[in-house]
């Protein structure tokens, strides 16, 4: 499937430094890795080791105090604000632990809201959301706001509204964090099934070994550092997506995904 591997994440000597008062905090420190196109890659490390603050400085959220990020072979400390929010738009998907749902608003319509700002027509976006919560399976809980639906159901709109604009990219900073084990596998299983079907590049943070293990690259954060970087073996279940069955996950809401629809439209 993946010919030649290509790198669309590139951190070098990355730095950042949080100063409280007189007190300096290195909270990421000299830190060099890189991230293959289609990688499933997670920043795995004890709370407070760094992870939330280095997938920011990936994300362009936060900024470097020194060193380099590329993404795409774009130098993202170099843009201005401007060009980095049309980046991140253009290229770029969020997942978020506590969902960041808009709360007066319907799933639908949350979905929907990252296709506002990309100035797709109201019909091309309504029929783009809408696609894709069948896909994570919500096909009947469009109308619902964040209130009237369970965790699970909540982070299943946060992942659709990040998979919407079909991004290059997806961060997840512990996007599994407020939920039960069991909806955390769900979870899991539709982010990797999304990222797999459209080749996606995610990067996730956790501090939880089994979910690191869904990654195929974990690298190991410790104290501001990459520690060790550790390539899971892949028992290469499933190849041909047609044998995929995530009929297990779709527990009310009927099938979790159509893995025979191809790609969302970019708009
Ligand atoms: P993790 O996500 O691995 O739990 P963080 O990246 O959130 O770790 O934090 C790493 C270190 O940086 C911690 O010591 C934390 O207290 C500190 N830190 C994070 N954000 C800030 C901030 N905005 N200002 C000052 N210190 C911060
Ligand atoms: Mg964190």
């Amino acid at each position: 499937m993946a010919e030649k591997s290509e790198t669309i994440i590139e951190v070098k000597n990355a730095k950042k430094i949080y100063r409280m008062g007189i007190e300096r905090i290195c909270a990421v420190d000299n830190v060099s890795f890189t991230i293959q196109r289609g990688e499933f890659c997670c920043l795995y490390g004890a709370s407070g080791s760094g992870k939330s603050t280095l997938l920011n400085l990936m994300a362009g959220i936060e900024k470097l105090t020194s060193g380099q990020i590329k993404i795409k072979g774009k130098n993202i400390n170099r843009m201005s604000e401007n060009g980095l929010a049309k980046f991140r738009q253009n290229n770029l998907g969020f997942v978020f632990q506590s969902y960041n749902l808009l709360s007066s608003m319907t799933a639908l319509e949350n979905v929907e809201m990252p296709l506002v700002f990309k100035h797709i027509k109201p019909k091309i976006r309504r029929k783009m959301a809408k696609d894709i919560l069948v896909k994570v399976g919500l096909g009947s809980r469009m109308k619902h706001k964040p209130t009237e639906m369970s965790g699970g159901q909540q982070q299943r709109v946060g992942i659709a509204r990040a998979f919407v604009g079909n991004p290059e990219i997806v961060f997840a900073d512990e996007p599994t964090g407020n939920l039960d084990s069991k909806t955390s596998k769900e979870v899991m299983d539709l982010i990797k099934e999304l990222a797999r079907i459209n080749q996606l590049t995610i990067v996730m943070v956790t501090h939880d070994r089994r979910l690191a293990e869904y990654a195929d690259k974990i690298i190991h954060i410790f104290d501001g550092k990459v520690e060790n970087i550790e390539i899971i073996e892949k028992k290469e279940t499933n190849s041909n997506p047609n044998e995929v069955d995530l009929r297990a996950d779709s527990k009310e809401d009927g099938p979790v995904i159509d893995l025979l629809q191809d790609q969302p439209v970019t708009g």
